[in-house]
């Protein structure tokens, strides 16, 4: 770091320089080449230049070689080539001095076609290359970045010294070919029996810190002292460097302090040897002692300074350097002030950052980016698009960090149109190709509820890395497409290893759709690998088999790992959604036993168990209590409690406990008075309940669905209309059905009006038999049922289930439970049917809908409904 601002910077040619491409560091590569150089050597010499011999040209000679020399001390290269080019085709020799010149003047300029054209003459002219011309060709093509050329002309010098030696080392060097460059200093030293200068040792250290090879840094080391250049500060400052680069901050710290002398590379070399390998401390420390010093720092020294302040997160240890930089007037530079903001928004003090920000004169596309993403990781979306959009203002162009920033800040928000706005731009800008970018555009629609968008960029995605198949999948889940997000899923595990983040979204999709065996080899694989079993993965698997409905295998795994309070809360909300109350309120005893703290999910379980259990006493007692435990009742909490007490019947309670809430009732809350109303047949307070609900939320579709039942259950039947035409002015629509059963490991889905699979016959022949069973045996099946009432079944619950239960009877053997999991409310009628085929195939079938987990078992229900 400290060393490079010293080097020339050499512009790499790809064309010419591609056997190198790949870095192969092979050894052989070079002892090749340069015996081929050398045999060329020796063909050509024989040949000479016959014509050049004539006496009569050589008055002719000394004219065009005077002519080019002057051509070439007024820089006029074109002329220069020209004239080199006709001499030629004349045959005119051409002075080694004016060639020197020449190519000196090229390389200056660097004019690379030139330069290429001017080396072509010289080697069809010239049977070998002295050192001066051959050091002033290879010094050009190491320049160019052509080593290629530069290799090929070492290998037709017919001697060579230590400036040929030293240019082609630092050119492999330069160019990362750290292997080549040792091998090439290692034969200049045994076989060309050069002996090494003050430049040749800065461009081998860099080689063996570059590696990184400590062994041979220290062998290094040792030909540094035993060559007598051990004083050198320019080798000393590379000996510094190397250390730092292997690791060995311990030696390099020896080595500084045994200068007698020292400038500010060796300083900076050494404090940003500490930084870069974690040892803040000591590098600030180092800091310190120069400033006591009198030593002035430069840029360099501070922008490294600040980076230091910013991995540590030491706010004050911040401001004191940032008051430093102010003082010391390193505050108009772009790089510093750059530096500082990104320093004060990763330690959270993203207000002083903005003061930086605002005050500099001139911003760069760090800057802004810094400021942006900034933003973002302080969760300040907001503020992450309004700085955009100053920047857009600015005519500065966003690069692909920044537009993933703004991105990932739409999807927080919500923000649509600028998601879109940015995707376009993207696409203009050709940033939509970094797989970043593409990440946080597929994040960004899913969030956004347009999942269609989000698929159009993943399949758009040349190169899909784990993170764009994790968005993807998790997007899927995002959008209740959970069966894709597993088909993707399995997809994605052909050619990639998910991790734990994309594992949490696939068992997540396999809880929401029932897909046990989906989930049990994702615990296999757990199992196998051992990947996040120390994260947050345990709970996403006790989550899916609690989901799934296998109680027995979750409370195993519970009581075989560590429990936070997100594992109780699973397993309570587990028991709790199956009405089992009183095993809920034990566990909930264990818990506080085992000094486990309850929080707000906690009590949410525990009043929905006691409220469906019908334990009024219970739930009020635990309601009452829950400020001993530290938690303050939120809305939540309260429609809780008018759930339990609406479903004990006692709706007015219920209502006066909702005109005393200390804060204001929200939907949900009069959405459970809604509920009890519905279960009660009571219609005027469920009007009313209605009535405040339509006031704050005309968007959620399930409130219509508990008015339309209401109304339909005491058969008014105009005011059903009437809910449904309301539902269709506001542009509202209700799911479709979808059931999922799982046969033989392998999920089935099953919408309510899918004509299309395969085993559409049989389903139904096995669904009539069954409805002709029940008229049979007399079970109301449409015996009051009117068409309205059938139509709004069809909506609100689409009978998806009965098929599912169908085609599962049919494909497996009897006796075999089945699971159906499915999107929304079982209706009466379906609840009723399935208690009957539960009696009538002898077989268990569980039913989790999207808001209960039914057990049907001999003709009875779990639910108790
Ligand atoms: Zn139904
Ligand atoms: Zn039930």
């Amino acid at each position: 770091m400290a060393s490079s601002s010293q080097t020339p910077h050499f512009h790499p040619n790809p064309e010419k320089s591609k056997p190198f491409q790949r870095k192969t560091h092979n050894r052989r590569n070079v002892n090749f080449h340069w015996n081929l150089g050398i045999r060329k050597l020796t063909l050509r010499r024989s040949q000479g230049l016959s014509v050049l011999s004539s006496s009569s040209l050589s008055s002719s000679n000394h004219f065009s070689n005077s002519r080019l020399h002057g051509l070439c001390a007024n820089g006029k290269l074109e002329e220069a080539v020209k004239l080199v080019a006709s001499m030629r085709e004349l045959r005119v020799s051409v002075d080694e001095d004016a060639f020197v010149a020449l190519v000196r003047l090229c390389e200056r300029r660097r004019a690379h076609e030139e330069g290429s054209e001017v080396y072509g003459i010289a080697m069809s002219s010239m049977s070998s290359l002295g050192v001066e011309l051959g050091n002033a060709f290879l010094a050009m093509f190491v320049r160019f970045g052509n080593l290629v050329d530069a290799w090929y002309v070492f290998g037709k010098m017919s001697e060579r010294d230590l400036f040929s030696w030293n240019v082609l080392v630092g050119g492999y060097a330069k160019q990362g070919y750290f292997d080549e460059a040792m091998c090439l200093y290692h034969r200049m030293l045994w076989v060309g029996g050069v002996r090494p200068d003050v430049y040749t040792f800065p461009c081998v250290l860099r080689t063996c810190g570059g590696i990184p090879d400590l062994a041979r840094g220290r062998e290094v080391h040792v030909h540094v002292v035993r060559y007598g250049y051990e004083l050198e500060i320019d080798v000393v400052n590379a000996l510094i460097t190397m250390y730092v680069k292997c690791g060995d901050v311990k030696s390099a710290r020896l080595v500084f302090d045994r200068m007698p002398r020292r400038d500010l590379i060796s300083w900076n070399a050494m404090i940003s040897g500490y930084f870069e390998n974690g040892m803040c401390y000591e590098g600030l420390e180092l800091f310190f002692a120069m400033r006591g010093l009198s030593v002035d720092p430069d840029l360099m020294t501070m922008t490294s300074v600040i980076s230091a302040c910013e991995l540590l997160g030491d706010g004050r240890l911040g401001r004191d350097i940032h008051g430093y930089v102010i003082s010391s007037g390193f505050a108009v530079d772009i790089s510093v002030c750059n530096s500082l903001t990104q320093m004060y928004l990763y330690a959270g003090s993203w207000r002083e950052a903005e003061k930086v920000f605002s005050r500099m004169e001139r911003k760069d596309i760090v800057s802004w980016t810094t400021m942006i993403s900034g933003y973002e990781y302080n969760f300040l979306p907001r503020k992450a698009i309004d700085t955009y959009r100053m920047m857009d203002q600015d005519c500065v162009k966003p690069d692909e960090i920044a537009v993933a920033a703004v991105l990932s800040a739409c999807a927080t928000l919500g923000d649509l149109d600028t998601g879109v706005e940015l995707h376009k731009l993207a696409i203009k800008a050709r940033l939509v190709s970094y797989v970043i970018v593409a990440n946080n555009l597929i994040n960004m629609y899913s969030k956004c509820k347009c999942i269609d968008k989000a698929l159009d960029v993943f399949h758009n995605i040349p190169r899909k890395n784990v993170i764009s198949w994790t968005s993807i999948i998790a997007g899927l889940r995002l959008n209740n497409r959970c069966f894709e997000a597993l088909i993707f899923f399995r997809q994605m595990k052909m050619t990639l290893q998910p991790n734990a983040i994309t594992l949490t979204a696939a068992l997540a999709a396999c809880a929401r759709i029932g897909a046990l065996m989906c989930g049990k080899e994702i615990h296999a694989h757990l199992l196998r690998t051992g990947v996040g079993l120390d994260d947050f993965l345990p709970n996403a698997l006790l989550d899916m088999y609690v989901r799934c409905g296998r109680m027995n295998i979750a409370w195993n795994l519970f009581n075989s790992q560590k429990n936070d309070v997100s594992s109780w809360n699973i397993l309570l909300t587990g028991y709790s959604e199956r009405g089992q109350g009183s095993v809920v309120v034990e566990l909930f005893d264990r818990m506080v036993e085992s000094r486990v703290r309850p929080d707000e999910i906690t009590f949410i379980s525990l009043l929905c168990a006691c409220s469906k259990s019908q334990m009024v006493k219970e739930g009020l007692m635990y309601f009452s209590r829950m400020e001993e435990y530290g938690v303050t009742p939120n809305l939540k909490h309260y429609a809780c409690v008018v759930d339990l007490l609406g479903r004990a019947g006692e709706l007015e309670e219920a209502h006066t406990f909702i005109q005393r809430m200390p804060v204001t009732p929200d939907p949900a809350v009069w959405g459970a008075l809604l509920n009890a109303c519905r279960i009660h047949r009571d219609i005027n307070l469920g009007e009313l309940s209605a009535k405040r609900i339509f006031e704050l939320d005309k968007e959620s579709v399930g409130y219509y669905i508990l008015l339309c039942n209401l109304y339909a259950d005491c058969n008014k039947w105009r005011e059903v209309a009437r809910v449904r035409s309301m539902m269709k002015e506001n542009g509202l629509n209700v799911d479709a059905g979808c059931s999922w059963v799982e046969v033989k490991g392998k999920v089935h889905a099953f919408l309510s009006d899918d004509k299309y699979h395969p085993q559409t016959k049989e389903i139904s022949t096995v669904l009539e038999r069954f409805y002709e069973k029940m008229s049979e045996a007399g079970v109301t099946k449409t015996s009051s049922m009117g068409e309205t009432e059938s139509s709004r079944d069809e909506i609100f619950c689409g009978h998806s289930e009965r098929k599912a239960i169908a085609f599962g009877l049919i494909n497996t053997v009897p006796g075999m439970p089945i699971w159906v999991t499915k999107n929304l409310s079982m209706c009466e009628s379906c609840h009723e049917t399935v208690k009957f085929i539960s009696k009538t195939v002898r077989r268990e079938i569980s039913v989790r809908d999207a808001v209960h987990f039914h057990h049907f078992r001999d003709g009875e229900c779990s639910c108790g409904d």
